[in-house]
């Protein structure tokens, strides 16, 4: 069986304000900055040690020879605040516990005030293939707005560090839709990062989620969002300058340079394919079942230490909602999905009228026995999910 495995690192320097996924601002658990000046010689602080002994112990527990992975992929958090000795464990007990596929792509997320060209070269070291550069905006005044630590040279260096290191396969992740960033300021951002020649840009729309930073000061007035037409524009004006610059526009927030450096790890999400998670707050689904991991790393430490999987929930998909996700997930990206939801009787045929109208509206086309999305059908992919879902 093949597989993808994601490992949640959920330390991270500070929260950004935007940011709602598991974390664990290592800086109050003690500094993590002789870490950074002498990268692996450090003694960790607590925390980061039990947290890798922790993951072995799950990766224990879930390794599966008969399990073939085909991608490995680090994030969180930021996986770069971690030590080359300590990556070094992780690997190791990975290739000790599944079979890692020859050619497997190996993605580690990092940030531009982790990487040095020794980090790099060490992580070409273990493996990495693939790196995730978290630079988000080449604008320090839109980077002080996302509350990152890192400045446009800092994030320039990063890139240059990331090449000198070895690292031949790059992906920058890119945020727009930044409160008070302006159409020219996205396009030089775009433009910069272009130079560079990456395999593989990633270009989110910043989204303000209930109960973080920015959601409190959007609700006091201190935060004025973008307008739709605005975001509009940012996302339109992407679009144009990747394609333009010869990068295939392959999922609503991906654009490869070439079709072999689309990210096989998230196409496998989007296509849903098996995958394990581990680390806290870590998501598995194995074709018709989706667990999850806790989401704080006191009970998930806690199940490892008495020797059990750290599961705090399980649901099975029905074959409506496998089909439900199959077509909202196909919408966002240019392969689409199956017409035919795969000759389960269980599952109901799309609504002949829904369907009719959104090719009329050129949202979608039919392409043989798939249906995909225009880049207008993209914009809408959540709408034309309610539309065209049982
Ligand atoms: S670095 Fe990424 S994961 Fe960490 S707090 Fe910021 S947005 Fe969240």
């Amino acid at each position: 069986m093949s597989l993808g495995l994601y490992v949640h690192v959920p330390y991270c320097r500070r929260v950004c304000p935007y940011c709602d996924f598991f974390v664990v601002p290592i800086g109050r658990r003690g500094a993590r900055t002789d870490v950074l000046a002498s990268r692996g010689t450090a003694t960790p602080p607590p925390g980061v040690h039990d947290f890798v002994d922790a993951l072995i112990r799950e990766i224990e527990l879930v390794g599966d020879r008969a399990a073939t992975l085909s991608t490995i992929h680090f994030g969180g958090g930021t996986p770069s605040t971690l030590s080359p000795d300590e990556l070094e464990r992780i690997v190791a007990a990975i290739r000790d516990h599944f079979e890692v596929a020859p050619g497997a792509e190996v993605t580690l997320e990092a940030n531009p005030e982790d990487l040095s060209t020794e980090y790099a070269q060490a992580l070409v070291g273990l493996g990495v293939n693939r790196l995730t550069l978290g630079i988000q905006s080449l604008d320090d005044e839109a980077l002080r707005v996302l509350g990152r630590k890192h400045r446009r040279s800092h994030a320039l260096a990063a890139l240059d560090a990331a090449r000198a290191g070895g690292l031949a396969n790059l992906c920058v992740d890119l945020i727009f839709g930044v409160p008070g960033q302006s159409t020219a300021s996205w396009h030089e951002t775009v433009s910069r990062v272009l130079d560079t020649r990456p395999e593989h840009v990633s270009a989110y729309e910043l989204t303000i989620e209930e109960g973080t930073e920015l959601a409190r000061r959007r609700g006091s007035g201190q935060l004025r969002p973008l307008r739709p037409s605005a975001l509009h524009r940012l996302f339109v004006t992407t679009d144009e300058l990747l394609c333009a610059a010869g990068y295939e526009h392959y999922e609503v927030s991906n654009y490869a340079r070439e079709e072999r450096f689309r990210s096989r790890h998230n196409l496998a999400y989007w296509r849903h394919s098996p995958y394990l998670g581990i680390g806290p707050a870590a998501h598995s689904f194995d074709g018709s079942m989706r667990w999850w991991n806790h989401r704080a790393l006191e009970p998930w430490l806690a199940a490892l230490g008495e020797g059990r999987k750290p599961i705090a929930e399980r649901e099975v998909l029905s074959p409506v909602e496998l089909r439900r996700e199959e077509i909202l997930l196909g919408l966002r990206c240019a392969d689409g999905f199956p017409r035919e939801p795969g000759g389960s009787a269980e599952r109901p045929p799309l609504p002949a009228d829904a369907l009719a109208d959104a090719i009329g509206r050129w949202q979608l086309v039919i392409d043989g026995d798939r249906i995909k999305p225009t880049l207008q059908g993209m914009l809408i992919a959540d709408e034309l999910a309610r539309q065209l879902c049982p």
